[in-house]
C-alpha cells in the first residue's frame, strides 16, 4: 500500500457505532419490516454490518449510483446505473449510504424514491461531511461526522481500491 493512510475510525469503533445505529433503527420502526436500500458500491460493507445489527425483519435492496468518477472531488452529476428490483410502495425504507458530502446524491435519491410511495423514507450514512454541503438534505442516522477530508476504507474507494480495508482512513496522496 503506497498511499499514506491515517486511520480515523478503527474497526472496533465502527462496529460499536453500527451496533448502536441498528438498535436505533429498530426503535424508530417498531414492528415494521425495514427495507434497507444500499447505494452501491460504497455502502455494502456498512449495509452488511448494519443489517445484522437491526433486530427483527429487514429487506435488502440495492441501487447503483454514479456520482464520483474515480477522482477525489465530486462531479455534481448523479446517475442511476442500477435501479431497485422491487417496488417500495407502502414500505418503511432507509437509504444506506457510505458518506454524505455535498448532499447532491442523497437529495437526488430522496426525490427519486419519494415518488414511489414508500410509507416512510429515511437516510442512514456511515459518515457525514457537513462542511461541504450544497443542499439542506436531512440525514436521520449518522455514524460519524467528519471534517472535509477525503476518506477511504470500509467500502469507500479511490479508483476502486481500499474498499476492503476494515477501518476508515484519511487518504493523503
Ligand atoms: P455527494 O453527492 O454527497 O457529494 O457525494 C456522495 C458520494 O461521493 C458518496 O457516496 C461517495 O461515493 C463519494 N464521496 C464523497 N466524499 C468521499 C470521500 O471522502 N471518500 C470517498 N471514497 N468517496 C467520497
Amino acid at each position: 500500500m503506497s498511499a499514506n493512510l491515517k486511520v480515523l475510525f478503527p474497526a472496533e469503533q465502527i462496529a460499536s457505532r453500527v451496533a448502536e445505529l441498528g438498535i436505533q433503527l429498530r426503535a424508530d420502526h417498531p414492528g415494521e419490516t425495514i427495507t434497507l436500500i444500499a447505494v452501491l458500491k460504497g455502502s455494502v460493507l456498512f449495509l452488511a454490518d448494519l443489517a445484522r445489527a437491526v433486530p427483527g425483519d429487514v429487506r435488502l435492496e440495492f441501487l447503483g449510483v454514479a456520482s464520483y468518477h474515480g477522482g477525489t472531488s465530486s462531479s455534481g452529476a448523479v446517475q442511476i446505473t442500477q435501479d431497485l428490483r422491487a417496488s417500495i410502495e407502502g414500505q418503511a425504507c432507509v437509504i444506506v449510504e457510505d458518506i454524505v458530502d455535498t448532499g447532491l446524491t442523497m437529495d437526488y435519491l430522496l426525490r427519486t424514491l419519494a415518488v414511489r410511495g414508500p410509507r416512510s423514507l429515511k437516510v442512514a450514512c456511515l459518515l457525514d461531511k457537513p462542511g461541504n454541503r450544497e443542499t439542506d438534505v436531512q440525514v436521520d442516522y449518522v455514524g460519524f461526522t467528519i471534517p472535509d477530508e477525503f476518506v477511504v476504507g470500509y467500502g469507500l474507494d479511490l479508483g476502486e481500491l481500499y474498499r476492503n480495508l476494515p477501518f476508515v482512513a484519511v487518504y493523503q496522496p
